[in-house]
């Protein structure tokens, strides 16, 4: 048997246990024979039991989309993390910094597009995954890979079996995935052990914010109830909505809990309001204008000279956090 090599990522069978490498050529688990990959070149490293009820939702959410006429080139995506109606995107590149020569893991992807971007600073290797394998076959209908072959992989896991080796990766990323776990410490400890020491975990949430929690419990509430029945919200977001976001107290708490060094930052709270208004309340074709363009840019201003009061900063809505590994 071959031996596998250190640039490749291992992981276990769940049949057998055997170790594996995310080789291209790789269609058949060395232990038991098992096929591992897809005709989309996905490889299912999950087992069928676990999540049934989310992975249907997703499985149809990802099923439905169609080839696009011409994929896009991944050198397209570099501006989406500049969008003026999402500047917490901005925060969240700085924080997980440079991926050259990286092994890097992104969780729960699913149609997110931007972290793709991350191919143009050569890691050594970039999995994407998610726990549908369909929203990896999404992804390669929309942009053209070929010519990162050697360093993009795509697997379905769920990310709180993680079933990679020890020691796997250097950088650990999640957008907007974590708040859909029902057990994050169980997810954090997954994390730590497939991290490198000194590696990094980096992901973005939305925060409890006293002045948007408590008005969505009061005013605001005929107007959410309204939002979601139109445009409608997954199972797990409606939990985390309802419960107001994370809280760094108690991110924080786990995470030293586990030996883990934690970081926090928040961002967006007069334009985070602004946008969300704009999509909820007015017709599609007003949103774009309101919501780039120069007046978009002034309140992303107003809301980052803000945050310098941490009353303001308390009560901003997006949250980039993570950990070091010591
Ligand atoms: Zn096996």
């Amino acid at each position: 048997m071959d031996s596998i090599s250190d640039t490749e990522i291992r992981f276990r069978c769940l049949a057998c246990g055997a170790v594996n490498a995310m080789e291209p050529s790789a269609l058949a688990c060395r232990g038991c024979g098992l096929r591992l990959v897809d005709a989309h070149g996905v490889f299912h490293l999950l087992d069928a039991s676990s999540k049934a009820e989310e992975r249907a939702f997703y499985d149809s959410a990802y099923a439905g989309s169609s080839a696009e006429p011409a994929k896009a080139p991944i050198t397209s995506l570099r501006e989406l993390w500049d969008r003026a109606d999402a500047p917490q995107n901005q925060l969240l590149y700085r924080v997980t910094g440079d991926l050259s020569g990286k092994k890097v893991l992104l969780i729960g992807n699913g149609a997110s597009r931007k972290e793709l971007s991350f191919l143009e600073q050569r890691p050594l290797r970039l999995v994407y995954s998610d726990l549908s394998p369909n929203a990896g076959q999404a992804i390669q209908k929309q942009l053209d890979f070929l010519p990162y072959q050697a360093v993009i992989r795509f697997a379905a896991i769920d990310a709180e079996n993680l079933p990679f080796e020890d020691a796997s990766f250097d950088v650990v990323y999640g957008h907007a995935m974590v708040h859909h776990l029902p057990d994050v410490e169980r997810f954090l400890r997954g994390v730590k052990r497939v991290l490198v020491p000194g590696g990094r975990a980096v992901f973005m949430d939305d925060a409890f914010s006293p002045v948007w929690h408590y008005s969505k419990q009061t005013w605001l509430k005929p107007l959410m109830k309204y939002s979601h029945r139109k445009t409608g919200i997954s199972p797990e977001d409606y939990r985390f909505s309802m419960s107001g976001g994370f809280k760094e107290s108690e991110l924080a708490a786990m995470m030293t809990g586990l030996g883990l060094q934690p970081f926090f930052q928040r961002a967006c709270l007069l334009d985070y309001l602004w946008t969300r208004a704009a999509v909820k309340l007015l017709p599609r074709r007003l949103y774009t204008p309101l919501t780039s363009g120069l007046p978009m840019r002034a309140l992303v201003r107003l809301d980052q000279a803000l945050g310098r009061l941490s009353w303001y900063r308390g009560n901003q809505i997006r949250l980039v956090w993570g950990f070091t590994k010591a």
